[in-house]
């Protein structure tokens, strides 16, 4: 029986785990779908233990990664995308007032939720279909 088939049952088998085994034993398509996993995580819970199991360069690889995205994702909440008015909008001002309320207060703030797992696409997507968006 392979490693690939019974370990991932195992209840002490987290994604730091198996980054380490993909390293000691050579299981290349191990160590990106564990990655993947560990970038989804929260860092707070991240343990001692996962950072001993993926090794210093590999922990501070996954940290500066969530790092750049958090900062990527606070410029994205925090800057609203320029707004373009149709020929039929007939208040830009109160137009604009609008997007920049509807960007910090429904897509920034779904974006910077702490358990939002969602794409910024996504977000915006979700948005459009509650009708949330200003029609300008
Ligand atoms: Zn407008």
């Amino acid at each position: 029986m392979s490693p690939h088939t019974f370990l991932p049952c195992h209840p002490d088998f987290t994604a730091a785990m198996q980054i380490k085994l993909a390293r000691q034993y050579s299981l290349d398509d191990w160590a990106a779908p564990a990655f993947q996993a560990l970038i989804k995580e929260p860092l707070h819970k991240l343990t001692l233990e996962d950072a001993e199991h993926m090794g210093i360069v590999t922990y501070y690889k996954l940290v500066e990664l969530k790092m750049k995205i958090m900062d990527h994702r606070i410029g994205l909440a925090f800057y609203p995308a320029e707004i373009t008015h149709s020929f039929g909008c007939r208040d830009e001002v109160y137009c604009s007032k609008l997007w920049n309320s509807f960007w910090w207060g429904g897509f920034g703030k779904q974006l910077l939720h702490p358990e939002n797992n969602k794409t910024p696409g996504a977000i915006i997507a979700c948005l459009r279909c509650s009708h949330w968006m200003a029609n300008g």
